[in-house]
């Protein structure tokens, strides 16, 4: 299946592509870890985007489209699922007229919905372990021991982006630039909203039912 899961910063797309991709057995592709990585490997493309992310902007289309097309050519023949992309018209656009040209169009996007007050609320509480990327929250799941990971034993920390100053960007960006993906998938009849103010397991048997699996 080829998906796009869609929503607000902190509305859980990360944690729920992850899951959706081992039920269904296609890609997961979170642009966002992406550009993380290709930051801690010093790379061009982590060099470009770093200021950008570090302040809750989002990095140019073109950088972006790049790293994603590469991905998408290279190893998605049993689908994919998009986390954290599209984020804007013209990096939709890229992804149409890529998928047109391999013969393989977009069967779902996925519009996780949440009020901006729990985003604020979840964000500004998320914690991640740098060791294994192990995600925790000061309020719904803190590790056992405060500021250690369960599993791996670093010490965790707070993205620079869940910082305040870049939330409020974050959310900004995301009314300005991302919202308007919703009417664009709308208008194509693949657009599928889910209320995403539930927990993780609730909010997961909403999105199997609705993809049908
Ligand atoms: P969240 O969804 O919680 O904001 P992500 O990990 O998806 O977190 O993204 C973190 C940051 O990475 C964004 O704020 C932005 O700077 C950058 N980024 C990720 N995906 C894109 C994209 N498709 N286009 C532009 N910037 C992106
Ligand atoms: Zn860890």
């Amino acid at each position: 299946m080829r998906i796009v899961l869609f929503g607000p910063p902190g509305a859980g797309k990360g944690t729920q592509a992850t899951m959706l991709s081992r039920a269904i057995g296609a890609e997961h592709i979170s642009t966002g870890d992406m550009l993380r990585e290709a930051i801690s490997r010093e790379t061009s493309v982590g060099l470009s985007a770093k200021g950008y992310m570090d302040k809750g902007f989002l990095v140019p289309d073109e950088i972006v489209l790049d790293i994603v097309k590469e991905k998408i050519a290279s190893d998605c023949r049993h689908g994919f699922i998009l986390d954290g992309f599209p984020r804007t018209i013209p990096q939709a656009e890229g992804l149409d007229r890529l998928l047109g040209e391999l013969g393989m169009p977009l069967e779902a996007v996925i519009d996780l919905e949440i009020s901006a007050r729990r985003i604020v609320e979840r964000l500004s509480g998320r914690l991640v372990c740098p060791g294994c990327g192990e995600p925790y929250n000061r309020v719904s799941k803190p590790p056992a021991k405060e500021g250690v990971c369960d599993i791996c034993g670093c010490e965790i920390v707070q993205r620079d982006d869940d910082k305040p100053d870049a939330i409020h960007n974050r959310l900004a960006t995301y009314e300005k630039s991302t919202a308007p993906l919703i009417d664009y998938y709308r208008g194509k009849g693949i657009l599928h909203g889910i209320d995403a103010d539930a927990d993780i397991d609730d909010i997961r048997g909403r999105i199997l039912k609705v993809l049908g699996v």
